[in-house]
């Protein structure tokens, strides 16, 4: 890997050698060697990273393109809810004026739409680290309606939770699947106090270990 960096900062560029401090421009180019031609994870229109998942494009202006988990390490997944329907959440985060959005939607029926690539920086959590560390996943319905909260919607987020943690070797506890209400700084409650954690970790662990 120190070697691929090496010849990598060659081709980026000669600001390297000028920057003093090696550990630092290490750290730089850990995070851009995949923009340099060629190098990028090929793409295709329509592809998603969950199975079940169907595909809608969010705006671009509201996630960032990335490379993860090359350039930044996926540790956690952030369980949200819309405060409003389905279609509600896909057409804000279509819209480049929101400036947020996350992976995935999951709706009381258990359908599952992915807006954002997992490779990819989702503006979900309202904080630029754990944005750059983690999947967000909102839910379709409201934090003061628990009627809201659907078996099929449990189960359906909780196998995409466990694909998530599966992909990235995230352990499934309550230290790496956090409500957006735990995110430092955040004036968000979601999902607030129906969320039945004890549940939904369960239901984690039991996609996780069929998915084994
Ligand atoms: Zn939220």
């Amino acid at each position: 890997m120190d070697r691929r960096i090496g010849r990598r900062a060659l081709i980026v560029g000669g600001t390297v050698a000028a920057a003093g401090t090696v550990a630092l421009a290490r750290d730089e180019l850990r995070r851009l060697w995949w923009r340099v031609p060629g190098v990028e994870k090929p793409r295709k229109e329509g592809e998603v990273d969950y199975r079940g998942a169907e595909w809608v494009a969010a705006s671009p202006a509201n996630w960032r393109r990335a490379d993860r988990p090359e350039d930044y390490g996926i540790d956690m997944v952030v369980i949200h809810v819309t405060q409003g329907s389905f279609a509600g959440a896909v057409k804000v985060f279509q819209d480049p004026g929101h400036g947020a959005a996350a992976h995935y939607i999951v709706g009381k029926d258990g359908r599952v739409t992915q807006m954002i690539r997992e490779l990819d920086v989702a503006y979900h959590a309202g904080n630029r680290a754990y944005n750059e560390r983690s999947v967000g996943i909102e839910h379709e319905g409201f934090v003061d309606r628990p009627q809201d909260f659907t078996n099929a919607m449990y189960e359906a987020s909780a196998r995409l939770t466990a694909g998530v943690c599966a992909r990235y070797g995230i352990p499934v506890d309550r230290e790496h699947i956090i409500g957006h209400v735990e995110v430092p700084g955040t004036d968000h409650t979601d999902p607030g106090p129906h969320w039945d954690w004890d549940r939904y970790l369960g239901l984690v662990r039991r996609a996780r270990t069929a998915r084994a």
